[in-house]
């Protein structure tokens, strides 16, 4: 299918929103960022890319590197993983801590910070560059040799984050955090500030459009059975407390951060990734989620 008058549509129509909303601004570096930017990319399993607006700038990933991290922890360790993690929403959001005193510090799912923070550990464990084998392993992805994370943001964001460090040792009260809590930090703050484009993104997710195989050179990253499960915990978790609404508005399985990208797939056609800073106030992008809503209405695809 040719994507690309459907993505000429979306800009336009969305010309009056783009810029409504709040650019997240609790880490410093992030708050510098132009609110009316706007872009989309789709990239098919053949390798056909369709974009428009701000589609090959780059930008702060933030929680989309949860998937990536997820999906990482998941090659190595398998369903073992599920011990330390659980994969219910939360219903609360991202960097709330509120569940985890009841649950003995095992966090509901993987796309919350705390879920996060564990699965990075789990990371940690078996690398000696925890972040530096996440920006390897999204490099392979997308099939780009020169992502990477911005220092500057990964800076900003330790020196302010407290929250996520006072999970982490809450966590390891619990003895679910194995390293020590200042490591675990440093390496997710860098899988946080690794900066990609809408285009790349949309390549990177191509693996689980395409039932785990990575499209751009044929290796498997995880089976088709682990890819749908993959694809089902970004449908019922990826876009915060929000993920009710998100699938009932757009039906694909999405995953979205707070620098105001959200990736999305198409099972068996493509990857999507919508980039727009400005956030509602559950975290994710305004004029982001309108467009992936505007997409499935407009081709009549989704996973329903
Ligand atoms: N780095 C951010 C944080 O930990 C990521 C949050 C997000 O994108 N939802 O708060």
């Amino acid at each position: 299918m040719d994507y690309q008058p459907v993505l000429d549509r979306i800009h336009a129509a969305l010309q009056p929103v783009i810029g409504q909303g709040k650019v997240a601004s609790y880490i410093p570096e992030l708050a510098n960022v132009a609110a009316d930017q706007f872009g989309m990319a789709v990239v098919d399993v053949a390798g056909n890319v369709y974009a428009v607006g701000d589609a090959g700038k780059r930008f702060s990933i933030q929680s989309i590197s949860k998937l990536f991290a997820l999906t990482l922890a998941f090659q190595r360790e398998g369903d073992s993983l599920w011990t330390r993690v659980g994969r219910e929403p939360s219903g609360n959001p991202f960097n709330s801590l509120v569940q985890l005193e009841r649950e003995n510090g095992i966090p509901r799912n993987p796309f919350i910070n705390a879920g996060a923070l564990v699965i990075t550990d789990m990371l940690a464990s078996r690398s000696v560059n925890a972040a530096q084998s996440l920006v390897d392993f999204v490099r392979k992805l997308a099939g780009v040799a020169d992502i990477t994370y911005n220092t500057r943001v990964a800076q900003s964001e330790i020196s302010t984050s407290s929250r996520n460090a006072a999970m982490a040792h809450f966590m390891k009260s619990f003895g679910n955090l194995h390293n020590k809590v200042g490591e675990v930090l440093h390496a997710y703050c860098h899988h946080c500030a690794i900066e990609m484009s809408c285009v790349e993104l949309a390549r990177a997710v191509g693996f689980l459009a395409n039932h785990g195989v990575n499209p751009w050179n044929g290796e498997t990253v995880v089976d088709p059975s682990s890819a749908k499960r993959l694809s089902a915990l970004m449908l019922t978790c990826g876009t915060y407390d929000a993920a009710g609404d998100f699938a009932y508005r757009v039906g694909l399985p999405a995953k979205s951060g707070v620098g105001g990208g959200i990736v999305a797939i198409l099972p068996g056609e493509c990857g999507i990734c919508v980039w727009s800073p400005a956030l509602e106030e559950s975290g994710n992008s305004h004029a982001g989620s309108l467009a992936l809503e505007m997409f499935t209405s407009l081709t009549r695809r989704s996973i329903f």
